[in-house]
């Protein structure tokens, strides 16, 4: 075993702290990871909350992690030591399903879905079939910690044009949102909206910018108004119902990232007939859709999960191509539980990195896992 050191949630009201556990020494195809970086993302806080009611305790949050290869089993051929490597929001999944088999295993139909890089399977044993755990673990632990050992076909590559600390959200906040503009084909000189302007929103709009779409940016807090036109979009402040109507059956797409439940009915006129608003932000029970809007535009509201391992490096690459990141803000992981109220109120636009090298300074409770 490997002693392994991080940051866990131990319920859903105390701080997050410093927490001492185990990880497995890497198998054939496993390869060792320091963890240099890990971004903050929206869900590690629902997660450590338990705000999804599905979280195991003690939770190790974290989906957005690069490191260095430290070690690799007898059968890698694909990482060697040294390498600079990224872990995103999944570890494995079942490898048989259709999904799988067409390479979208963030849609693994397995009995247990894919296993999350933390929190364990998507679908846990006690749900599963016949109460199967065909990953023989009910929890792992994520980014916020020294040291990761991951299946080699998990990993990203990361190149050398792009910064590994701002390389770490975009194995998350980018391919969630690089994904469905994929998907729907987003191109050059179409109106692409993006709804929410936080870290998901923010690498939206890059991404949406460098594929040569024309960019409106619809937010709740009129000092993002100048950020987003700073990047090159144009911005509205979405309660200003006069500064939507110019807008409306204008957009090709829309994408909204907002983090919570909202009103997508004010955005639905906005869309060109046969066009989507896809939304990638909230994974909850949204409010009720005035179906005359969608009817009659044969308009279409959707949603997505991440992206495949295959889209993460496609994004990885395509931001190293085009020179964009997220903005970033490099955290201690002392200040933790600090940027995630300040997250919680809205308040940050960049996306909070950790720089693991603070977690030397804990000292760790002896008491394991
Ligand atoms: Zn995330
Ligand atoms: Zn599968």
């Amino acid at each position: 075993m490997i002693s392994a050191r991080g940051y866990a949630a131990h319920d859903p009201q105390s701080p997050l702290r410093a927490f001492a556990f185990e990880r497995d020494e890497p198998r054939e195809r496993d390869v060792q990871i320091q963890v240099l970086f890990c971004g903050v993302c929206h869900s590690d806080i629902h997660q450590a909350k338990n705000e999804w009611s599905n979280t195991v305790y003690p939770c190790v949050p974290g989906h957005e992690v690069v490191g260095r290869v430290t070690k690799i089993g007898a059968g890698v051929t694909t990482h060697a030591v040294g390498d600079i490597v990224g872990v995103g929001c999944m570890i494995d999944s079942c490898r048989h399903c259709k999904p799988c088999k067409l390479g979208l295993q963030n849609y693994c139909e397995g009995p247990n879905s894919w296993l999350a890089t933390y929190n364990g399977p998507m679908v846990p044993a006690k749900q599963a079939p016949g109460g199967l755990n065909t990953y023989g673990r009910d929890n792992t632990y994520g980014g916020y910690s020294d040291v990761l050992v991951v299946r080699d076909d998990f990993l990203i590559r990361i190149p050398p044009a792009l910064k590994p600390e701002v390389a770490a959200p975009i194995l998350c906040s980018g391919v969630t949102t690089y994904s469905p503009m994929k998907h729907w084909g987003v191109q050059a000189g179409q109106k692409v909206g993006i709804i929410g302007f936080g870290g998901l929103g923010d690498m939206a709009v890059k991404l949406a910018l460098a594929m040569g779409a024309q960019v409106v940016v619809f937010t709740s807090t009129e000092a993002k108004l100048e950020e987003a036109r700073k990047l090159g979009a144009d911005a509205v402040l979405e309660s200003d119902a006069k500064a939507l109507e110019p807008h409306a059956s204008s957009f090709d797409f829309m994408l909204s990232t907002v983090p919570q439940r909202h009103d997508l009915n004010p955005y639905l006129p906005l869309l060109k007939r046969d066009c989507t608003l896809v939304v990638v932000g909230a994974l909850e029970v949204m409010a009720p859709v005035n179906n005359q809007q969608v009817a009659f535009h044969r308009r279409s509201i959707s949603g997505s999960l991440i992206g495949s391992i295959a889209e993460t490096q496609e994004v990885i690459d395509f931001c190293a191509l085009h020179g964009i990141g997220p903005d970033i803000e490099m955290l201690r992981i002392q200040d933790l539980n600090e940027a995630y109220a300040r997250i919680e109120k809205g308040e940050v636009r960049f996306r909070y990195v950790i720089d693991m090298a603070s977690l030397a300074e804990e000292s760790v409770p002896t008491t394991l896992a």
